[in-house]
Formats: structure tokens, sequence, C-alpha cells
């Protein structure tokens, strides 16, 4: 199966990436998603995924990072000289995350704007996009954009039952982490159901959110993804390869993924 959203360049993963691929596919997990998050992060994600089956990457300036790349003819060449990289399957991550003040919101937006201008020059590529308690903001930002709905994801959706509606009527596709398997997250599980079956995906988002029953396991990995689909199935009374079978199909039609080399 697929992971579609993890970091295989941070740190707890990077330093033994070798071993952190071989234990997803030995898990069944042939193919994942290493998620960049600055031009650098990119860097070192194209090289992961040049040296091993299975692995692809993603170019984006996640929001955290917004300050990183405060001059746009900098990310503009940063793009042009990522982006054409055939191990490059999406743009993003990009987006806005009022957790932390810092960056401050203007700087978030101005990234999230600028990467959805260049965007608009790669129209193959969908978009990852980073929500955290931004969801009325990051929706608003998009449809300006006017780039069509159905090219982004919402990566680790956490949000309300009604911040879930609004993605869903905007048009974008959903995808859910470990926090779906946590004891206290029960409401988000079974929100999960209301995604229509054909734009819902999981991830791992390792290293961060490992999964329950290996909760305390640090840190996440890529081989612990089918226990989010694990949940999510159950929540839907549905068998669990059949829900598998179908989320792997979403990742590999939205990220245009070559086919597997196991179900
Ligand atoms: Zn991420």
């Amino acid at each position: 199966m697929i992971d579609t959203h993890c970091h295989l360049t941070y740190k707890g993963l990077h330093e033994r990436v070798d071993a952190v691929v071989a234990a997803a596919h030995a898990a069944g997990v042939d193919r994942m998603i290493t998620v960049g998050t600055t031009p650098a992060d990119t860097e070192r994600a194209v090289a992961v995924a040049q040296q091993h089956d299975g692995v692809f990457a993603t170019l984006g300036l996640h929001p955290h990072h917004a300050m990183e790349v405060s001059d746009r003819a900098a990310l503009i060449s940063a793009f042009r000289r990522l982006v054409a990289d055939c191990s490059i399957v999406a743009l993003g991550e990009m987006g806005l995350d009022r957790h932390y003040d810092d960056p401050p919101q203007s700087e978030q937006q101005r990234a999230l704007e600028w990467q959805l201008e260049l965007a608009a020059n790669y129209p193959d590529l969908p978009i990852i996009i980073h929500n955290r308690e931004a969801t009325e903001q990051t929706l608003e930002v998009l449809g300006r954009s006017g780039l069509p709905p159905e090219r982004f994801v919402f990566h680790c959706f956490t949000g309300s039952n009604g911040e879930l509606d609004a993605v869903l009527d905007f048009g974008a596709m959903v995808s859910f982490t470990g926090v779906v398997t946590f004891s206290g997250a029960r409401e988000l599980a079974e929100a999960t159901a209301r995604v229509p079956l054909d734009r819902v995906m999981v991830e791992t988002d390792a290293p961060y959110l490992t999964p329950e029953p290996y909760r305390k396991v640090r840190p996440n990995e890529p081989q612990y993804v089918r226990e989010v689909a694990r949940t999510m199935a159950a929540v839907r009374g549905m068998d669990e390869a059949a829900f598998i079978e179908t989320v792997d199909a979403n990742a590999v039609r939205f990220f245009g993924l070559p086919p597997g080399t196991q179900a």
C-alpha cells in the first residue's frame, strides 16, 4: 500500500533511511511520498527518491519555514530547478498554520500565494495543503487562486465536522494520519466516513503521529500506515483490504504514481 505523506528527510528517519524504506517494503508499504518543506529539504527528498524504489518526492515551502525564502525570485528559481526532477509528484506542502504565531500569518500567506502562482505553471502536479486551525483562511486563499479544487489535498486533516464539510464543498481531497487511531479522537475517526470514497487518502506524516497500537514508538515510520487505514475501514464497516485498495487507487490517480509492486 501507499503512504501518501511522510518526511524521510527528517531527523530520526533520514540517518537510517535505507532501513526505514526496507521496513516499509517488508510491511507491504511498497510506495511512499516524502514531502519537501523547503527547497533544501526538497533536494534531500529528491535524493532519497532517486536512491529508493517506490519513493517519490514533492516540492514545497511549509508555512513554518515561510521566512526561509523571503525573495520571490529565489523561490521561482528553486521551483524551476527542482520541479524538473522526475521523482517530483506534487507541489507542497504549503499552507497556513495558526497554531503558532511564528512565522506571522502575513508571511505564511505570502509564501502560500507565491507557490499557488507558481503552481499555475505546472498544471499536471497536485498540491498538498498544510492547514492547522486555519481552514477558513486557507480555503479563501485557495479559492482566490483560481486553481481547480480537485488539484488539492488537505493533508493530516484534524478539523471539525463543519470544517470538513467546507473542504468537501470546496472540492478537495482529504487525507488522514494516525491521529484517527487515538482514543481521544473518536469524533475525528467517525468524521472520516463523511468523505466520499473517491476523495479520501491515508498517510503517516512520519516521523510524527505514530498510530495506535504503536503510539509509544518514536519516530513514526511509513510501515505503520496500515493502522490508519484499519481504523478508517472499521468506522465505515468496510473490509480493510477493500478500503486499502480504494485509498491506494485514489493516491495513484491523484499523484499520478506508477503501478505498485505488491497489493
Ligand atoms: Zn508533513
